[in-house]
């Protein structure tokens, strides 16, 4: 395997940053997790433009177009002979001198990983097709006046506390904001299914923007299904008609149940998993 770092294609075991990295030291980085279909990146001009958000609201400036963003994610994927894969490129403000204060000589460390990631996943190493058991948790979502939930930063350990709470067989942690309203999974964004249409937190609350997300927005719109954004308690997710989660490896992913409820997927999650998979097929592969 061959990683990116620092615009040097590296054999994935000397893939290293140095251990006064910033992203190390203090999570002083942003990424973005991306899957490529048939060797294009889904998505990637809103990856691209999240991950620009990101490293602004860190005050991260590392000077490389997004077109030279792309040609590193090219040809990490190239040099690993990958045409559907995970991909992560990070973007740490690397090494400074001095201590916490963020000074504007730092030199930011760049790294694309990719790993393989069919369609489907990886037989026997995930289960992430299988409908998804969920928990809320008593770890609630850091508000965004303290930390913006629209950047996506190496700081995960919100996400991470609320997972060790998860129950043996549980998949994904749900948390609440500070007003006890479920904003987002650890690792995903939520919808609900109603009879009047699909209802999904609104970003005003401390709600990661997911691309995916975004898509079955679109894909919604597109199939007429009435789209609402708001505050919703747990109880609301309890008693859904359907309900699932979305992320860029998972794409839609039925919730089996949460805490210990039933859900489970019905016609409206099928009709947008379908969707979204035409989508990935017209995009990626039938060279649309
Ligand atoms: N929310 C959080 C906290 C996430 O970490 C992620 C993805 O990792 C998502 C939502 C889903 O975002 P996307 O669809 O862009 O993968």
């Amino acid at each position: 395997m061959k990683y990116h770092v620092d615009g040097e294609l590296v054999p994935a075991e000397n893939a290293t940053v140095s251990v006064e990295d910033r992203g190390f030291q203090y999570g002083d980085a942003a990424f973005e997790t991306m899957r490529a279909y048939g060797g294009s990146i889904f998505e990637w001009s809103a990856h691209a433009e999240r991950l620009a958000g990101s490293c602004e609201t860190l005050g991260i400036d590392h000077g490389l177009s997004d077109a030279e963003l792309r040609k590193r994610i090219r040809e990490t994927l190239d040099a690993n002979d990958l045409a559907d894969a995970y991909v992560k490129l990070s973007i740490s403000r690397g090494v400074q001198e001095g201590k916490l204060t963020p000074r504007p000589d730092a030199d930011p460390t760049v790294v694309v990983i990719v790993k393989e990631l069919p369609r489907g996943g990886v037989e026997g190493a995930d289960v992430w097709d299988e409908p998804a058991t969920v928990q809320t948790t008593k770890t609630r979502r850091i508000p965004d006046n303290a930390l913006p939930a629209e950047a996506k930063t190496h700081n995960y350990l919100n996400g991470i506390l609320a997972r060790r709470e998860l129950v043996e067989g549980a998949d994904e942690a749900l948390l609440r904001d500070a007003e006890g309203n479920v904003a987002e999974g650890a690792a995903s964004n939520l919808f609900l299914v109603g009879e009047d249409g699909i209802h999904t937190p609104s970003l005003d609350g401390p709600v990661l923007p997911g691309i995916t997300r975004e898509v079955v927005i679109e894909l919604a719109d597109e199939a007429e299904i009435p789209v609402y954004t708001g505050s919703y308690a747990p109880d609301d997710v309890r008693n859904a008609e359907e309900a699932f989660l979305t992320n860029t490896t998972w794409e839609l992913r039925p919730i089996e149940s949460v805490d210990g409820i039933e859900i489970g997927g019905g016609p409206v999650t099928n009709l947008l998993s379908r969707l979204f998979d035409e989508r990935v097929e017209r995009r990626h592969y039938d060279g649309d």
